[in-house]
């Protein structure tokens, strides 16, 4: 399997980005392997403090491991949002691939001092692990948000973003350049989208050189994802589209089978309803439509 960062560079270089879900339960988690194998792309799949919590942290691991004992591209495990380092060093530990260490909470000097020891501690643990950090305002909390946050006070300038590289040694970059976790209740049935800094993300990665993962994607602005790709984004993260779409089939299952109580018949559409979302986002990150393994894999291992 190539390695993460092999796929990131490929991604980077092709101005592509790989689709990164979030998982709490084998239906999102296979509705998304699913759509990934389809479109035979590569794909990350992230679990929060809270998604680990509930799955188990060795437990995810063992089944992305026997998932990616099949045939098909690379599937990557992150350990997203984590915000302690003994929750960093617990991942690292059971096998995920890459952990985003969260301290975008703190003042920036903090912020620098304790992302600098988790990579300084992941690194002499697994040197393989790719650790990000995450500098800016990007909201918390996957869900559905009444009134939007107020974020324009702490959009990340190019400059911090290169003394947090430069200070810290990440390996990836979660700047906040428009998004927010969650969607807003007035986007939930309307038109309405976010929208995204490009000029802003171009600047970034312009003074940093950085591979930069945009955190709080879902409904999000198509073509502003495309300009973001083209601008420097590498990494796309969406939560919320999937869980939306996970629960509305659910809903649908329930409300349609009254006397059902099978959980496969009841969440086998759920599956298939998150690889539908899914592949609508892996067609737009990866702009390349279905390519075949052959196409892909010798760019990769060279
Ligand atoms: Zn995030």
């Amino acid at each position: 399997m190539a390695s993460l960062l092999q796929t990131l560079r490929l991604a980077d270089a092709e101005k592509s980005a790989i689709g990164h879900f979030n998982v709490s339960d084998l239906v999102t988690l296979y509705g998304i392997v699913e759509a990934a194998r389809q479109q035979q792309v590569p794909v990350i799949v992230g679990a929060s403090e809270a998604e680990r919590g509930f799955m188990g942290v060795p437990q995810l691991v063992a089944v992305i491991e026997s998932l990616r004992a099949r045939e098909g591209p690379p599937i990557f495990l992150n350990a997203d949002h984590t915000h302690s380092l003994a929750g960093a060093v617990e991942a690292a530990k059971a096998g995920f691939d890459w952990v985003v260490c969260d301290f975008s909470s703190l003042p920036f000097e903090q912020n620098v001092r304790q992302t600098r020891e988790a990579v300084r501690v992941l690194k002499g643990l697994r040197p393989d692990i790719l650790v990000e950090g995450e500098i800016g305002d990007i909201g918390s909390g996957s869900q559905i948000h009444d009134a939007p946050p107020n974020l324009k006070r702490s959009l990340t300038t190019a400059d911090e973003a290169h003394q947090f590289v430069e200070e810290t040694g990440i390996d990836t970059l979660a700047p906040a350049v428009g998004t927010m976790h969650g969607v807003l209740r007035s986007m939930l049935n309307t038109d309405a989208k976010k929208h995204l800094d490009v000029d802003r993300i171009r600047a970034i990665k312009e003074r940093t050189g950085m591979f930069m993962t945009l955190h709080g994607a879902s409904g999000t602005d198509d073509d502003d994802l495309r300009a973001a790709i083209t601008a420097g984004i590498t990494v796309i993260h969406i939560n919320t589209e999937v869980r939306l779409a996970w629960r509305r089939s659910i809903e649908e299952s329930l409300a349609s089978r009254k006397d059902d109580i099978a959980p496969y018949t009841l969440l086998a559409p759920a599956i298939e309803a998150v690889k539908r979302t899914v592949t609508a986002r892996l067609a737009l990150f990866s702009r390349r439509g279905t390519p075949s393994r052959q196409e892909v894999q010798p760019t990769i291992r060279a």
